[in-house]
């Protein structure tokens, strides 16, 4: 008699997120930092605590640690701005969330109502999977799916 496989002792396959060092909260300040950036040239520890909603002591504490880890360099008197490789980390979550609120939209699902979906889904797609969901987004531009709750055809 077969016995039963011991799937809970099975290792769990590591997301690509887990793979990098990066933590998705710091990809979110990451994201809050480009944005400020673009707007104002540069950040401060104040305004992304605002718009994170965070406390500023937390906040210069990940502010901090960015900058040990290479994504942030010190602008003398106005702030900090990031560093090419932190440009690239908020570049890469920036375009993952374009694409699903674009993809969110395709399924018949408003982003605004599904942005904590989207908020969190982000930090978690693998390259891969970032490059077939583009795909699926493409094909659903082509062929929209029948509303939910529409007649169907046939
Ligand atoms: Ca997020």
């Amino acid at each position: 008699m077969a016995r039963p496989t011991a799937v809970v002792n099975a290792p769990r396959k590591r997301s690509a997120h887990h793979r990098s060092a990066v933590t998705e909260s710091m990809e979110d300040y990451l994201e809050c930092i480009f944005d400020l950036e673009s707007s104002k040239g540069y950040a401060c520890v104040s305004d992304v605590a605002e718009t994170l909603q965070l406390n500023r002591a937390s906040t210069s504490i990940m502010v901090k640690r960015l900058g040990k880890l290479g994504f942030l360099r010190y602008e003398p008197y106005r702030g900090f701005a990031l560093t090419p490789e932190g440009r690239r980390v908020a570049e890469k979550i920036r375009k993952r969330h374009a694409l699903l609120a674009d993809l969110f939209q395709l399924m018949g699902l408003g982003h605004r109502d599904h942005l904590s979906d989207i908020e969190g889904l982000e930090h978690h797609l693998s390259d891969r999977a970032f490059r077939r969901f583009g795909d699926l987004a493409a094909h659903l531009r082509e062929h929209p799916l029948p509303r939910r709750g529409a007649a169907r055809s046939k």
